[in-house]
């Protein structure tokens, strides 16, 4: 069964098409990278795919039922994160926060099998050390990390990532990645990025979006695919393909 299955999807902001006609599968064990110009529609398709946006017409399905039905399938680290970094909170708590369901109340007390559960997200994105650190202290791959680990607590299916590395150093770019690389081994992923580290590594589809899905395929370009993609002003490395980078795109890469 796909994971995610997207029919012919219109999406307005009032008068501003968003998206147009999108169609697109994610199968189950895909890791999708979705490129493509500021104000492209990436965050809208993965905010459509959470049931988050309003659809003008078209159909997403997630494991075969509705998104309202799955939602609970899917986590996600939104593009900007609603963790403010100046409260006092721990960062197992925030992990811990992944497992509340709308309607608890914020002094809801975890179960023990919860905060195992945590636990071992921590030890699995490398922060077992950190669990007890405010989160004010975190470096910005390490709260990264962190909100992967909280987007897991639910067991999803499928790990939706908005830019998850857009403030984030080069060398631990490259470890969330990894850290990327090695869930996909069970989780099937769907992430948008600017980053062409993640293209180069285990990145094993890309996308590309201009409110039009412009290219859907493998991201080993051949020179062919890689002119036809002009539109998506992307920066696009890829195996056993010179160097390219595309003209309209200088803003979008500032990796700090
Ligand atoms: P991207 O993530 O590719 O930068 P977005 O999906 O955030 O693009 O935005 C796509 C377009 O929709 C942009 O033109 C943006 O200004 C517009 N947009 C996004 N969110 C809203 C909103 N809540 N209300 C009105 N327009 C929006
Ligand atoms: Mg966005």
């Amino acid at each position: 069964m796909n994971i995610v299955e997207i029919k012919d999807l219109n999406v307005y902001y009032g008068q501003l098409q968003a998206l147009e006609k999108i169609n697109l599968i994610v199968r189950e064990k895909d890791f999708l990278a979705i490129m493509g110009p500021n104000g492209g529609g990436k965050s809208t398709l993965l905010k459509a795919v959470l049931g988050l946006v309003p659809i003008e017409s078209g159909k997403i399905s997630i494991l075969g039922g509705s998104n309202k039905k799955n939602r609970h399938l899917i986590g996600y680290v939104p593009q900007f994160s609603t963790v403010d970094k100046n409260f006092p909170i721990t960062v197992i708590e925030v992990v811990l926060l992944g497992a509340l369901n709308k309607g608890l109340s914020f002094f809801h007390k975890f179960s023990e099998d919860q905060r195992i559960k945590a636990e071992q997200l921590l030890k699995k994105v490398g922060l077992e050390k950190l669990a007890d650190r405010n989160i004010s202290q975190l470096s910005g791959g390490e709260f990264q990390k962190m909100l992967i680990a909280r987007a897991l607590m639910t067991e999803p299916k499928l790990l939706i990532l908005d830019e998850p590395t857009a403030s984030v150093d080069v060398k631990s770019s490259q470890d969330i990645y990894n850290l990327l690389g090695d869930l996909n081994k069970e989780i099937t992923i769907m992430m948008v990025t600017h980053n062409v580290v993640a293209i180069s590594s285990n990145v094993k589809e890309l996308a590309c979006l201009n409110v039009r899905l412009v290219y859907h395929g493998d991201p080993e370009l051949s020179e062919e695919v890689v002119n036809s993609l002009y539109g998506c002003q992307v920066e696009l490395v890829a195996h056993g393909v010179p160097h390219r980078v595309l003209k309209e795109h200088q803003e979008d890469n500032n990796v700090s």
